[in-house]
């Protein structure tokens, strides 16, 4: 059995999802104590609670402790079963979260999954269905499997109600090195809002325009049917040969349009102003499969406290390395071995 002390490094929902996948993969039992020690309000929430339940029925586990507020869970897994599975987090919580509990174990199935996704598609603190479909997929199928997403409804934070489906074709998972980003290819900027003044996402794109170098073309605003409200997010996306980078501002009350659209252009700019593969949210979930697939390198601009945490995880459970090299760009070399 390994034991987690879910308080070190970033202390957050991460450890425990990536815990989940990675003993579905591998068959190891653990515990993990201090869940979300590092969060102000530590314990799970509901929709880890709702990411752990889909491990257990993906993977035939049982989880002591599986409750909301509970500071200690023990994980025992069994079969991993592929097949067509609908999990819904009750409130508005993250789809991608629970995306990211059983992608892994279901691409090593022996046979195609999908997956209805029901809750939140475009949360703070959690990858906007966006980036997962067009950052993060991207990069798993050019390792072997194919997984392809569809958002049927977006879901914004307290409504939820969003919903995304996903299939899964498993593939022998390859090492891969993804060290250039190659030529840029395109540009976009996307304010999307439901529920809320139009004039909100407007103010975003004319503060993302005066900010960004980028044709007029690049910008757009979509409004979703007010049922699907409220919610906004202003996504920037740069597409490279190789790699495309998703980043967001999420529209929240108290917060101006204005501010929001400045904290996804700084997001942006930190990745433009690097010539790394993958951003910092791409380089943390990327270290999961890589360590699956046995190895591989990519670059990133700079290694997040969550990077750092998925690797002394996923250690735990496997005999491999995650080596952190700065390179003379600025840029780092993340080798997994
Ligand atoms: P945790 O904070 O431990 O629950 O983990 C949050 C996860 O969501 C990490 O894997 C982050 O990379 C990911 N994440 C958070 N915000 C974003 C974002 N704006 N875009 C993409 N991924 C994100």
């Amino acid at each position: 059995m390994i034991e987690i002390d879910g308080s070190e490094g970033e202390g957050g929902g991460q450890v425990v999802r990536n815990a989940c996948a990675l003993s579905l993969v591998t068959g190891t039992p653990f515990r993990i104590t201090n869940v979300r020690g590092g969060r102000e309000k530590p314990g799970l929430m509901r929709q880890h609670v709702t990411a752990i339940e889909a491990a257990c029925t993906v993977g035939s586990a049982t989880c002591d402790g599986l409750t909301v507020g509970s500071s200690e869970i023990i994980f025992r897994p069994g079969q991993v079963v592929a097949g067509e599975y609908n999990f819904s987090v009750g409130t508005a919580g993250s789809t991608g979260l629970v995306l990211q509990t059983v992608l892994m174990p279901l691409v090593f199935a022996d046979r195609p999954s999908r997956l209805v996704l029901e809750g939140g598609t475009h949360n703070m603190l959690a990858p906007p269905f966006d980036f997962i479909a067009k950052s993060f997929l991207p990069i798993i199928d050019r390792m072997g499997p194919t997984v392809t997403a569809r958002l049927v409804r977006p879901g914004f934070y307290p409504r939820g109600g969003g919903r995304i489906e996903v299939d899964i074709t498993p593939a022998p998972l390859r090492a891969i090195d993804c060290l250039e980003r190659g030529a840029l290819v395109d540009r976009s900027a996307l304010a999307m809002f439901a529920g809320i003044p139009p004039a909100v996402a407007d103010r975003e794109i004319v503060t993302a325009r005066k900010l960004l170098d980028w044709p007029d073309e690049a910008f757009a605003v979509r409004e979703l049917p007010e049922s699907q409200g409220p919610g906004n997010i202003l996504l920037l996306e740069a597409a490279f040969e190789h790699v495309t980078e998703v980043v967001s501002g999420f529209g929240k009350l108290g917060v101006s349009a204005e501010r929001v659209a400045q904290t996804a252009v700084s997001r942006m700019a930190g990745y433009l102003a690097s010539d790394a593969f993958a951003g910092p949210y791409l380089a943390d979930q990327l270290l999961l499969p890589f360590a699956l697939a046995g190895g591989g390198t990519f670059t990133t601009v700079k290694p997040s406290q969550h990077s750092y945490t998925a690797a002394a995880v996923i250690e735990r459970f496997l005999d491999r390395r995650c080596g952190f090299t700065q390179l003379p760009s600025g840029a780092h070399r993340l080798d997994v071995r």
